[in-house]
């Protein structure tokens, strides 16, 4: 099995190197990584510069490629180019986790969806931490997943988004299949002055959690679960809209 490892932190990552080294057992690994930090930057593509692959040493013996590109341009570089096609895309491990709307932002999520675009099975995985991010679980979690997807897959355009709780082995308290909850950030803009006196802006916030539901991902990575959401590209809503009557009848279509 051909695996192609990336991620949005950076080909530096411990978490990308801590991914890369626990699937070496399961397959042939290639890791096409961001050569800098690329977290929310969604599913962007590069259409207006050239993109580039250099051929990187991430210690564990694995043949790695930088990219001055998004997570997305990594999986495209990785899938369509002369690397050839990966039987199996798997996107981290993050460093935070991806709930609820996160994964409209998550660069670590838009790289397993762009695999799905490809019809190419993905997994995107996260750790609910920015500091002392433990790895220990999510580096055990992950080769399993990728073997239950492999026995199991997925209907086309589907990825399997997990996010780990950030404690230790003895404290997680099982496993379990969600779907998104909401976090609301509350977010702040800020407002500073460069040194030529312009003004400069900087967005900021922290999540709320609202929607901590049982069923949620949310509520399950709260109660020390570990939270498997299928996410599919397609967001179309099963919703009723009743507008679309009025303006048939103002557009004279009705
Ligand atoms: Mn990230």
């Amino acid at each position: 099995m051909r695996i192609l490892v990336t991620n949005d932190d950076g080909i530096m990552s411990p978490g990308l190197v801590a991914l890369a080294a626990a699937l070496r057992d399961t397959g042939e690994v290639t890791v096409v990584a961001p050569e800098a930090q690329q977290s929310a930057v969604g599913h962007g593509i590069t259409l207006h510069k050239p993109l580039r692959l250099r051929q990187t040493d991430i210690g564990i013996g694995v043949t790695a490629y930088a990219s001055n590109g998004t997570p997305a341009d990594c999986v495209i570089l990785g899938s369509l180019g002369e690397l050839g096609r990966p039987d199996v895309v798997v996107s981290g491990i993050n460093a935070g986790a991806n709930l609820g709307e996160e994964v409209l932002y998550s660069g670590t999520v838009s790289a397993a969806l762009e695999a799905a675009l490809h019809d190419i099975p993905a997994i995107a995985i996260s750790v609910c931490a920015y500091e002392d991010v433990h790895l220990d679980v999510a580096r055990r979690v992950a080769p399993l997943v990728l073997d239950a997807l492999v026995r199991s897959p997925l209907a086309p355009g589907t990825v399997l988004n997990v996010n780990v709780p950030n404690v230790a082995a003895d404290e997680i308290r099982g496993i379990a299949l969600t779907r998104l909850g909401r976090r609301r950030y509350q977010d702040v803009v800020i407002k500073r002055s460069d040194p030529h006196g312009r003004p400069y802006y900087w967005f900021s916030g922290s999540p709320q959690e609202t929607d901590s539901v049982p069923g949620t991902d949310i509520h399950a990575v709260r109660h020390n679960r570990i939270s498997v959401t299928l996410v599919h590209f397609d967001l179309t809503s099963d919703g009723h809209w009743d507008g679309l009557g009025n303006l048939q009848t103002e557009l004279g279509l009705s």
